[in-house]
């Protein structure tokens, strides 16, 4: 049980460690995805979970269940208010490419903040991929802060008419 207790340890710095080892196979017991070969997959790929496999949060739903994301991006600028549209599908686009192959990699909520939007990710990747796309399609700025060491990351577009 040395490994269980390394664990714990490792839990409290991060309860949201994607990387985090469990019992194979879990299953979510929220979304339903499934933790097996080291990864959690999508129900559908991995297949039936055996009965009485072991059953607790992913990293994902955790942090949608503590409000608690990996990534927040910041649109504004009044071409937003034109583009609103056109852009959040480019936004829902990159969530649902990644959240095919990384089903941990989920869009948490999507704000109204002054004059812009704020869309919380589960995952820093997720948000930097989402600040990415947007700016390849709509050149505006675009600023990526993340200070050393931390798993969080905040990523700002703005673009004015
Ligand atoms: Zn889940």
């Amino acid at each position: 049980m040395r490994e269980r207790r390394s664990d714990i340890g490792a839990e409290r710095k991060s309860p949201y460690r994607e990387e985090r080892k469990f019992p194979e196979p879990t299953v979510c017991s929220r979304c339903g995805l499934i933790y097996s070969g080291g990864a959690w997959h999508l129900a559908t790929k991995a297949g039936e979970p055996p009965k009485g496999a072991n059953r607790e949060l992913c990293p994902a739903c955790r942090r949608e269940l503590d409000r608690a994301p990996g990534g927040l991006v910041y649109l504004s600028g009044s071409y937003l208010l034109e583009k609103e549209e056109e852009i959040m599908n480019i936004v829902r686009n990159q969530e649902e490419q990644a959240r095919a192959k990384r089903p941990l990699q989920r869009i948490m909520w999507v704000e109204r903040k002054d004059e812009g939007l704020e869309i919380a990710t589960t995952n820093q990747h997720l948000a930097r991929r989402i600040g990415r796309a947007v700016n390849s399609a709509h050149a505006g700025s675009l600023v990526i802060k993340q200070k050393a060491g931390e798993n969080f990351v905040r990523v700002y577009w703005e673009r004015e008419r």
